[in-house]
């Protein structure tokens, strides 16, 4: 399960600038996000928008296995950076370097900068018990970043890019439907354009076949997947 976190919200506007406000880009960006993961059958849910310890609470109450914190950034820069906790693991880190790749992959051919891979100590970051990464997504006051923001079609194309990023990876656990049954799932796939996964029921291993979406080049940090055969074996 994936948890978003869109920033701010709940009476608390974020940054503003430019006619607009932080708090309401994040919600727009997230449930982009959210609607093309639902597609592939991953569970994603927006974490309620009240006190960060609130949402903390939520993601590890629902064992969600990755927090994506979305904010826009203010303050008289411009670009793109993420950030992880100072003392978070390999797993996590790397799984950072993918997202951030793979997001600044577009990001970079629409000309914004790329501001680094950082750390920080923040509450979200710190608090959650699964992989946790914040993005903070251009500047609300820079005259280009905004237009940028502004642009429904730019939103649409930074929410595609995340939910890319984040979709579902080698060894990670997802849920895949069919049938009626869900069941997460540990999978394993290679470069190929189909793949036969093994369900991870210990009880009733089945096999699925899995077709890649979107772009015609498999790339690292695209691993987006429809069920095309078989169905997810019932947890017994
Ligand atoms: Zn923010």
């Amino acid at each position: 399960m994936i948890v978003l976190d869109a920033g701010h919200g709940g009476g608390d506007p974020g940054c503003v600038g430019n006619g607009m406000k932080e708090a309401d880009l994040t919600l727009d960006i997230c449930e982009r996000i959210k609607k093309r993961l639902e597609r592939y059958q991953v569970v994603v849910s927006i974490a309620p928008r009240g006190e960060l310890s609130e949402r903390v609470k939520y993601a590890n109450c629902c064992y969600a296995e990755l927090f994506l914190s979305i904010h826009v950034n203010a303050g008289g820069g411009t670009g793109f950076e993420s950030y992880v906790y100072p003392e978070v693991g390999t797993r996590t880190r790397k799984l950072r370097d993918k997202i951030h790749d793979t997001i600044m992959e577009y990001l970079s051919l629409v000309n914004v900068a790329d501001r680094g891979k950082k750390e920080k100590n923040f509450h979200v970051l710190r608090e959650t018990k699964m992989s946790a990464i914040l993005l903070e997504c251009l500047f609300i006051d820079h005259a280009q970043d905004a237009e940028k923001l502004a642009s429904e079609l730019f939103r649409d194309q930074l929410a595609n890019e995340i939910h890319i990023a984040s979709g579902h990876e080698n060894q990670q656990h997802i849920c895949a439907a069919g049938n009626g049954f869900v069941e997460s799932a540990a999978l394993r796939f290679s470069a190929a354009k189909e793949c036969p996964v093994q369900i991870g029921s210990k009880h009733q291993p089945k096999l699925l076949t899995l077709a890649h979406q979107g772009r015609a080049t498999p790339r690292v940090g695209w691993r987006c997947f429809r069920l095309q055969h078989g169905h997810a074996a019932h947890r017994s």
